[in-house]
């Protein structure tokens, strides 16, 4: 019997205006998914140790250049926990990258399987760029599944099928470049596909251009120029083809977050009191 499945999207953490992008803040734009007493995430945010000792574990540099607000109540654990929800009842954690500001919080999860791309975890499992993981994260090794390429297709994008329950149709879509094995992570809400394009953007009106100018937060963290103008080009055709039955959104546009909670009638109220104006 099909299980009740809800959908809800929270901002695990807040970061500050960055120069040349067009929105006043960046969101951490992450999504809860419930399918009866089960709960799946998608991207967690910084956690409660980042939080509780930020200077360490996420460093001055990027606290200050990104903004990044220390507040432990936009932690996904205490999200959850507002809600009443156990950690124990989080089972799943789906990534589209392995960056801090994605995957801090696994930490607070530590019996969810986490699930990743090949490539991703390959990446961070060496000292290439952007790895390895701190010492603190390491424990969650032993839980990751990772996906490789295997022919699927969705929409013409390469597709990588997550089977976590009859209930919710998921899939990986590699769009790499902000990392080696970077994906958006697409899904069907009530027989629609969305598409969380993770990092594979930054503003949902200057990436669309064509051609797109490249803002200095993306170059700044890229790991391939050309993979990751692939990756804009690839969700600038399906914008094009298949804008009305995909809603596309990213991680930090703080317009597309919005769009998808108060735009709905939905506000995310611990969000909403820190914004900077
Ligand atoms: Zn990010």
């Amino acid at each position: 019997m099909a299980e009740h499945l809800t959908i809800e999207h929270a901002n695990f953490a807040q970061m500050g205006p960055v120069a040349h992008t067009g929105t006043r803040n960046m969101s951490v734009h992450c999504v809860i998914f419930q399918v009866g007493d089960r709960v799946i995430l998608l991207d967690t945010g910084f956690g409660t140790k980042e939080m509780d000792n930020p200077n360490d574990l996420i460093g001055a540099d990027a606290l200050f250049k990104l903004g990044i607000m220390v507040d432990r109540r936009l932690t996904a654990l205490e999200r959850l926990k507002a809600k009443g929800i156990d950690a124990d009842q989080v089972t799943d954690i789906v990534l589209t990258h392995l960056d801090n500001d994605h995957a801090g919080g696994l930490h607070d999860f530590p019996n969810a399987m986490v699930h990743v791309s090949k490539e991703e975890l390959s990446a961070y499992d060496s000292t290439r760029p952007r790895g390895p993981y701190k010492p603190y994260q390491i424990s969650h090794l032993t839980k990751f599944k990772s996906y490789e390429a295997s022919g699927e297709k969705w929409f013409g994008l390469e597709a990588r099928s997550l089977r976590l329950s009859d209930d919710l149709e998921m899939k990986l879509i590699p769009l790499p470049g902000h990392t080696m094995g970077h994906c958006g992570v697409a899904y069907r809400e009530e027989g629609k596909w969305s598409l969380h394009a993770g990092d594979a953007y930054f503003d949902h009106k200057v990436n669309f251009l064509n051609p797109a100018p490249g803002l200095p937060i993306e170059i700044a963290f890229q790991t391939s120029s050309t993979d990751r103008q692939a990756s804009i080009k690839k969700l600038q055709l399906l914008k094009a083809e298949q804008g009305a039955e995909i809603d596309i959104y990213c991680t930090h546009d703080q317009y597309d977050f919005d769009r998808w909670t108060s735009g709905r009638g939905r506000p995310d109220p611990i969000s909403s009191s820190i914004l900077l104006y």
